[in-house]
Formats: C-alpha cells, sequence, structure tokens
C-alpha cells in the first residue's frame, strides 16, 4: 500500500478542546483506489529515546466526502492502513498534549506548543510530496499568536493560517508555539532571528537578552562564514525550574526556569544566565552540527526505531564544549566565567565510577537504553557523551591550538565536505582532526573513544597557563553517598557511589536515614552534621527502607578528592599567550 508520489497531504488543526488539552488534527487525503498507510513517528530527531507518540492519539477514524466510514487497520502500534476510497478520505483524531518539555506537545490554559512528530501522521509514499497545514485560532483566546518557522502561505495578522512545508521531513522540524508571549527581533548575519518568550517574569530584561544572544549568533556565524537558514526563531519557554532545548533546522524549542532570565534591574552575567547563553549557543551551534553535519545513522527519517550511531561525542560532545566557550568568544563573560563554566563540566565527567565502566562510543551507541534511561545506578554504570565528549573536544582543541590549527578549523572542514552529505560511521572525523595535527592520533583516539582509561588534562591545561587543583565535591569526610537536602524529615538517599563508605556500610538508593547516633538528621542538616565528623569515625545509623528499620555502621572515609579547581596559573609567557589565543573575543 502507499500513496502515489502527487499526493500532497493536507491537514487541518482546531483547538476547540484545548481546556482538555487536546489538538483536533484533520487529514484530508486524495481518493485512492489502493488506500493509504499511516504512521507517527517513534522518536523525534535529537532525542533519543522511542517515546511512542501515538500513544497519545485519541478517536482515530476516517470519513469518505459522503461522511461515510473508511476502514482503518492497525498494523503496529503506529501504523495503520486506511482501505481504499473513491473520493477523497478524511483521518481525523485528536493528540492529547500534557508534556511540557520541549519533545512531544503541551496543551494548557497559557498556551499550545507542539512538534509535528507528535501531531502529523505520515503517509507512506508521499514523504517527498509538499505538506499543507492550517492551523485554526477562532477558538483560541485573543491574545494569542503563533510563532514558528514553518513556511506560510496565507495567514492572518495572528500568525493562524495556511501553512505549507516542502516535505514530511520539514513539516516535522518547525516546531510551533501558540500564546500571548512577548517578542524580541534582531539581525544577525544578515538573517532577521526572532526570540519568543512564553510566560516569562514582565520584569524580564528582554531587549539585554536579545543583544547578548544576537553576540552569540553573529559570532557563529562568522566562525561557519554564513548563516545556513533564511530566518532563525528562538522558541523560550519559561517555567518554575524546567531546562531543557531541542533543536531544529531553522529553530529551537528551550525550556527555562523564569526567575534565572535577568530582570531589568540585575546587572552582570550570573551563573544562571551563563547558563541559558550556554544553551542558546548550544542550541545554535547545532544548525551546523547534527543539523546539517549529520551522522549517515539519522539519514532517511529512520523514525519508526532507534537509529544508532558511535558518533555523539562529535555531535554532543563537541557541541557541549563549544556551548560556553562560545559565550566566552562573543565576549560576554570573562576568562575565569569561562573557566568556572569548563571546571563544572570536567567534574561531571569524572564524578563517581561511570567513566571506567563505559567507553565513549559505547556511550553513544546506547544512548537509547542507557543515558536517556538512567536509573539510580547510572553514575556508577556509564559515562555521558555530553560531559567526556566536551573534554575529549576540549583536549583536541588545545592540542590543535599548540600545531597552530583548532577544533573550530575542523569544525569548517566538516561542514564544508560533511553539509551536504551525510557523516559516515567510523573514523572519518578522526582522520581529518590528524589531517590538522600532522601526525597519528590513533593511540589518543583509542584511548579517549574506545577505552575506559582516565584522560590527562591537567598537563594539557597547564600549558595554556590553567592549573586544575584536586578537590572533594562537598567539604568534610567521606559518606560516598548524596542525600536529598530538602527534605525536612529523613536523609533519604539519592546516589551511592560504589566502592566508598556508604556502599560499603550497605545504603542504597531511596533508605530514609532517620537518626545518626541516636539523633534525627534531616536532608537539610545532613551536610552540617557530617562537618562535625571526621575521617575514620563510625556513625551509628538508624534507616527505614521501605517500611523496615535497618541499623547500619557508616565509617566516614578520608575526603573524596576526585573533582578538581580550574584557575589561571599563567607560568611562562608562552603559556599566558595560548590562554589569550584560547579565550580571546572574537573581533567580527
Ligand atoms: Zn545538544
Amino acid at each position: 500500500m502507499g500513496g502515489a508520489p502527487q499526493v500532497e497531504p493536507f491537514f487541518r488543526l482546531g483547538f476547540s478542546g484545548y481546556h482538555s488539552r487536546y489538538i483536533d488534527v484533520a487529514l484530508t487525503l486524495p481518493a485512492s483506489d489502493a488506500g493509504y498507510r499511516l504512521s507517527l513517528p517513534a522518536w523525534i530527531p535529537g532525542s533519543y529515546l522511542v517515546r511512542d507518540f501515538a500513544r497519545h492519539l485519541v478517536g482515530k477514524q476516517a470519513a469518505d466526502e459522503a461522511g461515510v466510514p473508511v476502514r482503518i487497520d492497525p498494523v503496529d502500534q503506529q501504523t495503520w492502513d486506511v482501505a481504499p476510497s473513491e473520493t477523497p478520505v478524511e483521518i481525523s483524531y485528536r493528540v492529547y498534549c500534557a508534556d511540557f518539555s520541549v519533545r512531544s506537545a503541551h496543551v494548557d490554559s497559557s498556551h499550545v506548543v507542539f512538534n509535528g512528530t507528535s501531531v502529523f501522521l505520515r503517509v507512506h509514499g508521499a514523504e517527498q510530496a509538499r505538506h499543507e497545514v492550517v492551523i485554526e485560532g477562532d477558538d483560541l483566546p485573543e491574545p494569542w499568536r503563533v510563532a514558528t518557522t514553518l513556511p506560510e502561505m496565507a495567514i492572518d495578522e495572528r500568525g493562524f493560517g495556511d501553512y505549507a512545508a516542502a516535505d514530511y521531513e520539514a513539516l516535522i522540524d518547525h516546531p510551533v508555539e501558540i500564546a500571548d508571549f512577548v517578542e524580541r527581533q534582531f539581525t544577525a548575519g544578515g538573517v532577521l532571528h526572532r526570540m519568543v518568550f512564553t510566560n516569562a517574569l514582565p520584569d524580564t530584561d528582554f531587549d539585554r537578552i536579545a543583544a547578548d544572544v544576537a553576540r552569540i549568533c553573529e559570532t557563529e556565524i562568522e566562525l561557519f562564514d554564513g548563516a545556513p537558514f533564511d530566518e532563525y526563531l528562538f522558541l523560550v519557554a519559561t517555567d518554575e525550574n524546567g531546562f531543557g532545548g531541542l533543536e531544529h533546522r531553522d529553530s529551537t524549542a528551550l525550556i527555562f526556569p523564569r526567575s534565572h532570565l535577568p530582570s531589568v534591574t540585575s546587572e552582570g552575567v550570573s551563573k544562571e544566565y551563563q547558563r541559558f547563553l550556554s544553551l542558546c549557543a548550544h542550541e545554535y551551534f547545532h544548525n551546523w552540527n547534527v543539523k546539517r553535519i549529520r551522522p549517515s545513522a539519522f539519514a532517511g527519517l529512520p523514525l519508526d526505531r532507534p537509529a544508532h550511531t558511535r558518533l555523539l561525542w562529535v555531535f554532543e560532545g563537541f557541541t557541549s564544549y563549544f556551548d560556553d566557550w562560545l559565550v566566552r568568544h562573543a565576549g560576554l563573560i570573562d576568562e575565569d566565567q569561562y573557566l568556572a563554566a569548563l571546571e563544572e563540566t570536567l567534574n561531571r565527567a569524572m564524578r563517581g565510577k561511570g567513566w571506567s565502566r563505559q567507553t565513549l562510543e559505547e556511550s553513544s551507541f546506547y544512548a537509547w537504553t542507557r543515558f536517556y534511561q538512567q536509573d539510580a545506578n547510572a553514575v556508577n554504570a556509564i559515562v555521558s557523551y555530553y560531559t567526556r565528549g566536551a573534554v575529549v573536544a576540549l583536549m583536541l582543541d588545545l592540542m590543535l591550538r599548540e600545531r597552530g590549527a583548532s577544533l573550530m578549523d575542523v569544525m569548517r572542514r566538516l561542514w564544508e565536505e560533511h553539509g551536504e552529505h551525510p557523516l559516515p560511521e567510523g573514523e572519518r572525523v578522526e582522520r581529518l582532526i590528524e589531517d590538522y595535527m600532522g601526525e597519528s592520533m590513533q593511540a589518543f583516539f583509542d584511548q579517549a573513544l574506545r577505552s575506559t582509561a582516565s584522560l590527562d588534562v591537567a598537563g594539557l591545561l597547564a600549558r595554556f597557563g590553567v592549573r586544575m587543583t584536586p578537590r572533594g565535591e562537598v567539604e568534610g569526610p567521606d559518606t560516598g553517598i548524596r542525600v536529598d537536602e530538602r527534605d525536612e524529615r529523613a536523609a533519604t538517599v539519592k546516589l551511592v557511589f560504589e566502592d566508598r563508605p556508604g556502599a560499603a556500610a550497605g545504603l542504597a538508593v531511596g533508605d530514609r536515614v532517620i537518626a545518626i547516633d541516636g539523633f534525627a538528621v534531616s536532608g537539610r542538616e545532613w551536610s552540617s552534621r557530617l562537618l562535625r565528623c571526621r575521617a575514620g569515625d563510625r556513625l551509628h545509623l538508624h534507616v527505614f527502607r521501605e517500611a523496615r528499620l535497618l541499623e547500619m555502621t557508616l565509617e566516614l572515609g578520608a575526603e573524596c578528592r576526585n573533582q578538581h579547581h580550574l584557575a589561571r596559573a599563567p607560568g611562562d609567557g608562552k603559556a599566558e599567550s595560548r590562554l589569550t589565543d584560547w579565550l580571546a573575543v572574537h573581533d567580527g
């Protein structure tokens, strides 16, 4: 089964059910004597987890022009066959939108936001055809407007009306926000950029944010010698404490805590605002690295099942390294603020034992079942292709810089050579880097990507005038556990690090420690109680596990110094000038 190539799917979206979190969808297809096969993606590009979006479809039905029902038969949980019809057929359904994240769809009394992967059925055989969408605003509150980069055909002043995408892949790569949002515009690299803020605090300094993000965009466009799009949109949904970002071809969807955005009275770049700027720089860098320089594993819309790549250390690791660096390179933070962010990345990569259990290539390959499905033991079992990938990128950048090149040169080469042709699995990026290094890097890559050996970052950083000093993650003797510090009734164990005191005592994630040496303890006072103790002290614990009271002895260890502090320590003139070049502000 399959539609003829001239089939152009036509969607209508209505919002009469928005109070119940529904988007109403009607898909019209021409008469067909073969019928149609339809499906919804199982996952959304950029987020490597099978989400089974089809489970949110409600009341699917099909009818011909006269309103006579047309059969729909399920093929699997996300695929259906529609019977032949002599007249055009309309397939209608509702999508329940209750996930406030950047990955699916959310509808409530303050906004509508959706990704096409949650809403638009794929018409098999018609993927390359033009897809038309009418977004109807009649049932939504008057001040609400539409923000999307879907190409517009005929829309009203609020943005409702007719849109069209060149093909199905384009259709699902333009998220749509509908709300009474605040909008700012700027031009970067000759391209119009819009930022749309939903549910933000009214005293947010939108002008300042737009000006700062404009600097980041200009810097990235200049580094890549031009923007690969004609317009760009930042969709910023604010929330109490959510955090996330997802890259798209001409836009990005972000979720960020509203109170962490700068207010009109605030000055300087706070740690929280720096995090927002990094998030913007990160998603924007994906315009090149992953949206256009793509792994071949993601080519051809393999959206019905997981697609595996070993290269996420390039796509997410490099991007995670460049995001903080770009905020510095754009001149928005100073060298010390940059080093503080780098310190955090390094420390996250070196926490726990996960890095010694899984290689970077494995972390990438198993992203679907490991990184995206982390359990309480993840800190002991897996490594992040974001953080260890960023450490590898840092090392490569510094090594390349010692030879007069940089990792950005490699990115530009990748852009030239793979901006249109997908990047094959294998060692293409490794060989490209060797080109710039002028020597074999096999030993380094085997160690960094295909082994669980530790990486000597300290030596490299020292040659760039940065000293890496070991420190503990928390002050005081080591418990080898982390507890929920907001808990006022007990110290509930959140993490147990293998081969450290808590694990040796028999503590497990979820345990509620209620007393130390016979005196009640809570998560709130946990750290102050521990600061009164010394390494070697044996603490008598009362612990609730499920409904049973247990007693344990926790013998405190010496401070676990697996974290580091980074500080500028220019040794000689050479190191100092290397540091200055590495962390220079872009002079575009
Ligand atoms: Zn990313």
